[in-house]
């Protein structure tokens, strides 16, 4: 049984770094008058709270999106979605990775979500009225290996899992070839957390040694959330990277470096 919620840990560092990189290559890809899907296969709720007491208790977030939103300048794509799910969802609200797909895609786009807690899923559904995306109560791997190559072709994958179940890190590259060979022009970005034991790093050799077309990779670190927590920063690979993300990157990394200085 699932037991991870993301509304503990919405609006840290890790969402800011994975939806700073994530608004920029939605604006870019809907500035071309074609149209493009975009996929999930890890949801989440679409939308959070940050005064709900998950939240609060945390701080994740106060650390995280509290600290960062003087990062961006207000026209920034990351900016422009968290204003407009606050004016529909309240002050408190932050946009989770379908909320701002919503924010920053166009009436022509095709957007599918998977989200396999059935909370999560119901509570997605609620966020999605009216917008037009689906919502898919199941497995994002296999959904999304389904779904490859989605209609329109034009598009961007975010795989987004919560590792776990560990044997994530040795699945991923393969899985991510799969959908690379039936959807060769789909960006896909996979999200994952650096972690001490360095758990992570033979999926990032075995995601190299694939040798995929405009790879970004991006890692920041920062200060753990809590003393004796694991994870201590967390990264990005795509491939197909669109324009204009290695310049977001290098924001980043700059920043991330004054909150580590
Ligand atoms: N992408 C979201 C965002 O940025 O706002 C956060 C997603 S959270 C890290 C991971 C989510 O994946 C959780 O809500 C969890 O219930 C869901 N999940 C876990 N295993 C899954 C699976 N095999 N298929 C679909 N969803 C899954």
């Amino acid at each position: 049984m699932l037991s991870y919620q993301h509304i503990y840990h919405a609006g840290n560092l890790a969402d800011v770094q994975k939806h700073a990189l994530l608004a920029v290559m939605l604006d870019y890809m809907g500035q071309k008058p074609k149209p493009m899907s975009y996929l999930e296969t890890h949801a989440g709720r679409g939308v959070y709270q940050l005064n709900a007491e998950a939240a609060v208790k945390t701080g994740e977030a106060e650390a995280g999106i509290g600290r960062a939103e003087d990062w961006f300048d207000a026209d920034h794509p990351y900016m422009r979605a968290l204003t407009a799910v606050r004016a529909k969802h309240g002050a408190q609200a932050y946009p989770g990775s379908p909320a701002l797909a919503v924010a920053l895609t166009r009436a022509e786009d095709t957007l599918q979500f998977c989200e396999l807690h059935p909370q999560e899923a119901e509570a997605l559904r609620g966020a999605m009225r009216g917008s037009g995306a689906k919502v898919h109560q199941k497995d994002g791997y296999e959904t999304v290996m389904g779904i490859c190559p989605p209609t329109p072709r034009r598009g961007v994958l975010l795989i987004d899992p919560s590792y776990e179940i560990k044997s994530d890190y040795k699945t991923l590259p393969n899985m991510i070839a799969h959908v690379h060979r039936k959807w060769n022009v789909g960006v896909v970005a996979l999200w994952y957390p650096v972690l001490r034991d360095g758990l992570h790093k033979p999926m990032i050799t075995a995601l190299k040694d694939k040798n995929f077309p405009k790879v970004l990779h991006h890692e920041v670190s920062f200060p753990a959330a809590r003393e004796g927590h694991r994870m201590i920063g967390s990264g990005m690979f795509i491939l197909n990277a669109p324009y204009g993300l290695e310049q977001e990157a290098a924001h980043l990394t700059a920043c991330f470096a004054e909150i580590n200085s």
